[in-house]
């Protein structure tokens, strides 16, 4: 993205600078105890950092080539919520071993019946002292297998019992009906006695997400997010943070490749493709730009200390559809070495390079496999994170205010 970020001798950079020149390799702790993991975050886990600063720190580290900490989970969308619904005990415990990556977390919300109308979760937590017991089961729950702990959206009471619409007269929960009360919202630890984790194997032959098994697990009272009952209002937030969390750069939810990546293999093949496949190349570039000076307006808002808008609903639309889309072309263009996981023997013949582990980016060699594995991840991209079409629904409801 480009944006036009402020010069040298910016007072900010000046700092950002300092500190890099003192921690020139600096550990993940390091990074969070400077607040520059999620600048934004409120201190001490952040520096209540401005979009700008954001911006200039993001420079900052990339150039000195210093990689942020890996918890996708957490950092992206678990944590905000943990500072703003946990207690002083569960931020204290929590959250800088989430930010330095040392306890990776998932998300266990959607069930094999609750995944769109995630309201109808049917995992119960039953209280028994100073603990709840809880069993069920969870699905599609990514990182399950490698995480230390997990946020949990279970049922505490049936539905309808304790609906009160008081607790739901936020304009955002206009959409509430009785069997969104009664959910509470858990921090679980992934090692209690009686949870099994079982991977699931997706396309790409990778095992990244999971079924989850509750039975009889005791978690400690203590372990609640939130008011007991009002788990829906927490799980709103989470779900807020995950879907502009998914929608920044990248083909693939922000990571992976550009549309630009398959453009420039063309053109270095001597620009041997169809007409049919010029002109959806050619559509791609359009799509990319289109999305990227909504991006651009965002950050704009940002900087300008302006509310988010309803950009970010469309975005996340967009880009998904998008990403699918041009992943379906990298492969159409491959021709018959599309069908090829390594490429195979057409490998050199229609510009795809052989290899794995190769960075991302643009001019820099993507292996065959890697275009492969994006092409056969594709259509998770309009699933996870809120379907294709829900993202419609709220663009219908939030953004035009059409009648449900
Ligand atoms: C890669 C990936 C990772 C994921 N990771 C996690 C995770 O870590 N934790 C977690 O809890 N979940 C995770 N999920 C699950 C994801 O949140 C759900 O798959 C998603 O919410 C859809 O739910 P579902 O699969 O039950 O489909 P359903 O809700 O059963 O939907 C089936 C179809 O019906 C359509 N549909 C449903 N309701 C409506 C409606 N009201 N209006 C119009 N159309 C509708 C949907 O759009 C879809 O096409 C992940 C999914 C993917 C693909």
């Amino acid at each position: 993205m480009d944006f036009l970020l402020p010069g040298e001798d910016d007072p900010i950079r000046l700092g950002v600078k300092a500190w890099i020149k003192e921690h020139p390799k600096p550990s993940a702790r390091d990074l969070a105890h400077a607040g520059f993991v999620v600048p934004h975050w409120p201190r001490p886990w952040g520096i209540d950092a401005d979009p700008l600063t954001q911006l200039i720190i993001d420079d900052e580290l990339r150039r000195a080539g210093i990689r942020r900490p890996f918890n996708p989970i957490g950092i992206g969308w678990l944590g905000p919520t943990i500072i703003k619904y946990g207690t002083e005990e569960q931020r204290d415990r929590y959250l800088f071993p989430m930010l330095a990556g040392e306890e990776i977390w998932c998300q266990l919300f959607s069930e094999p019946s609750a995944g769109s109308d995630l309201a109808s979760v049917t995992t119960r937590a039953d209280r028994d002292g100073d603990y709840y017991v809880v069993s069920g089961s969870k699905i599609w729950t990514t990182f399950a297998h490698m995480s230390k702990f997990g946020v949990l959206l279970a049922r505490t009471s049936g539905i309808n019992d304790s609906y009160t619409s008081s607790a739901y007269d936020d304009k955002s929960y206009s959409d509430v009906i009785p069997h969104h009360s009664g959910l509470s919202y858990f921090i679980c630890p992934m090692d209690a006695d009686g949870i099994t984790v079982r991977t699931i194997k997706d396309m790409t032959g990778h095992e990244s997400f999971n079924e989850v098994f509750f039975d009889d697990v005791r978690i400690p009272a203590a372990n609640l997010v939130g008011e007991i009952g009002d788990g829906w209002r927490v799980a709103k937030a989470t779900l807020g943070n995950e879907r502009v969390s998914l929608s920044s750069e990248g083909l693939m939810w922000g990571a992976g490749p550009t549309v630009m990546d398959i453009i420039d293999l063309v053109a270095d093949n001597g620009n041997s493709i169809n007409p049919s496949l010029r002109h959806r190349l050619a559509r791609a570039y359009i799509d990319e730009q289109i999305l990227r000076l909504i991006r651009l307006r965002i950050t704009g808002k940002a900087v300008a200390g302006q509310e988010r808008g309803p950009e970010v609903s469309i975005v996340k639309a967009l880009s998904d559809a998008h990403g699918k889309s041009v992943m379906d072309l990298a492969v159409d263009i491959a021709g018959a070495a599309g069908m090829l996981r390594d490429g195979g023997p057409l490998c050199g013949m229609v510009g795809w390079e052989q290899g794995h582990g190769q960075t991302w980016g643009r001019k820099r060699t993507l292996g065959a496999s890697d275009w492969m594995s994006g092409f056969l991840f594709s259509p998770a991209l309009t699933i996870g994170g809120g379907t294709a079409e829900i993202q419609r629904n709220i663009i219908a409801d939030n953004v035009l205010g059409l009648p449900r």
